[in-house]
């Protein structure tokens, strides 16, 4: 078999764009950077890591990435 076209592979945040909300950074995900999944089954499931310039907690919801998050 082979792939006629590629899918989405398992970095859905490659490319993405996120704002920090404590240092008003921005920061561009690549598909090598580790984001930690976290399911919630009330709010939705989102996404986590650390900010690489100031430390804060960033979260995402899943289905944000679908979209672009920052312009
Ligand atoms: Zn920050």
């Amino acid at each position: 078999m082979k792939v006629v076209k590629k899918g989405k592979g398992k970095t859905p945040w490659a490319g993405k764009k996120v704002a920090c909300q404590g240092c008003d950074s921005k920061i561009q995900l690549e598909e090598n950077d580790k984001l930690n999944l976290v399911g919630d089954q009330r709010d939705g499931d989102y996404y986590e890591f650390n900010c690489p310039e100031c430390g804060n907690n960033i979260t995402v919801a899943a289905q944000l990435f679908g979209n672009s998050l920052v312009e």
